[in-house]
């Protein structure tokens, strides 16, 4: 168990999540939302002065004990990934490509100065954290199980200064829409005072002080009826960048564009794999530079992340100027969904080797 790290300053308390197998088959797995619904283990591994992080073990999912003068609590030294399991028809239990999440961990760990663990060891612990947390799973079709990695300077420090100790954690989550639309159209707000990430910064990574910056522009948002923020770039405020969660694309004269990252964006999983499907099916995808006036002016446009999957755009407004996007016919949209989707969960075959059994 975790507990046996005696001289750790990250011990399991034990609290284990205390749902019965009773609980569990009682989920209501056909209205998930995008809530935290505790499973029963998480994964846990160390690394101390050497860099290198040692084997890593399961234990019950519940409090952590952390030192005051951590460098995550001070320095916000983290950073996280989110990535899913689903339940295929045929009982297997796949993860959607892992390794592009443990290589940007990786990337991300280079950023704020941490040490990471090898693409092997963040795939074995997100197989693990899946497996022991199994019946939490979805059935097919009803979504999929959430895992959230997460990497931090657990040391204590007191001066600005990498930690001398860090800790990786993965935990899971049943989860199901992440927006409270469903699978209806999004309604963005362009966010035109505040900013997510300037050149220069860490926009372009997963960093843990990416994300409560953008809880303000938010909340305005989501107040005033709005799904999500539309983040402007912070030299020009001319050039969209990406949402809050999930990175934008639109489509004109069947060519599909999206923001290139050059760091103030996050380069996202499903980014990269809409790209490639969409090359696959012979769309011609640019990645430049977007202006605000050419996303408005476009045909579709829609979102992409792990938690929003594929997620259509119905609206976005600008200072007073609400632009409204077809409803009824999305075809691109539509089709990149069912691709992914289908590979995904195993209705297509993924002939790119991109679902990983557990
Ligand atoms: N942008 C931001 C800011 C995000 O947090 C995420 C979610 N990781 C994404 C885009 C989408 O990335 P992915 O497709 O890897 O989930």
């Amino acid at each position: 168990s975790c507990t046996s790290q005696a001289a750790s300053p990250l011990q399991q308390v034990s609290e284990p999540s205390g749902y019965s197998n009773d609980e569990c088959a009682a989920m209501d797995w056909d209205n998930l939302g995008f809530g935290l619904k505790p499973t029963d283990y998480m994964y846990s591994m160390k690394c101390y002065d050497d860099q290198i992080f040692k084997k890593g073990q399961l234990c019950r999912y519940g409090k952590i004990e952390l030192s005051p003068s951590a460098g995550i609590l001070s320095y916000g030294q983290g950073i996280f990934e989110g990535l899913k399991a689903y339940r295929k028809k045929d009982g297997q239990i796949v993860l959607f490509r892992p390794d592009q999440n443990a290589i940007r961990m990786k990337v991300g760990a280079e950023r704020m100065c941490m040490p990471y663990p090898s693409t092997e060891q963040f795939i074995e612990a997100v197989k693990q954290t899946t497996r022991a947390n199994k019946r939490w799973v979805p059935p097919p079709g009803k979504g999929s199980l959430y895992i959230r990695p997460i990497l931090m300077g657990s040391g204590p420090v007191l001066g600005l200064a990498p930690a001398s100790e860090y800790t990786f954690l993965a935990f899971a989550s049943p989860v199901g829409n992440y927006f409270k639309e469903g699978l209806a159209p999004l309604n963005l707000y362009v966010e035109d005072e505040f900013h997510r990430a300037t050149p220069g910064g860490a926009g372009g990574v997963k960093s843990i002080s990416n994300y409560a910056p953008a809880l303000k522009a938010l909340g305005r948002a989501t107040n005033r009826g709005f799904s999500d923020v539309l983040y402007l770039d912070s030299v020009n405020k001319k050039y969209v960048e990406e949402v809050s969660t999930c990175n934008i694309f639109i489509v004109k004269d069947n060519v599909i564009s999206t923001p290139a990252t050059n760091g103030t964006i996050l380069p996202g999983v499903t980014r990269k794999s809409i790209i490639e499907i969409a090359r696959d099916y012979g769309y011609r995808v640019e990645e430049r530079s977007i202006p605000l006036d050419e996303l408005l002016a476009s045909e579709e446009v829609f979102c992409t992340g792990t938690a929003v999957v594929v997620a259509p755009v119905g609206s976005v407004t600008y200072q007073d100027r609400r632009i409204e996007f077809k409803t009824d016919a999305r075809p691109v949209c539509s089709e990149l969904y069912s691709a992914l989707v289908g590979i995904q969960t195993g209705l297509i075959q993924d002939n790119k080797g991109w679902t990983v059994e557990i």
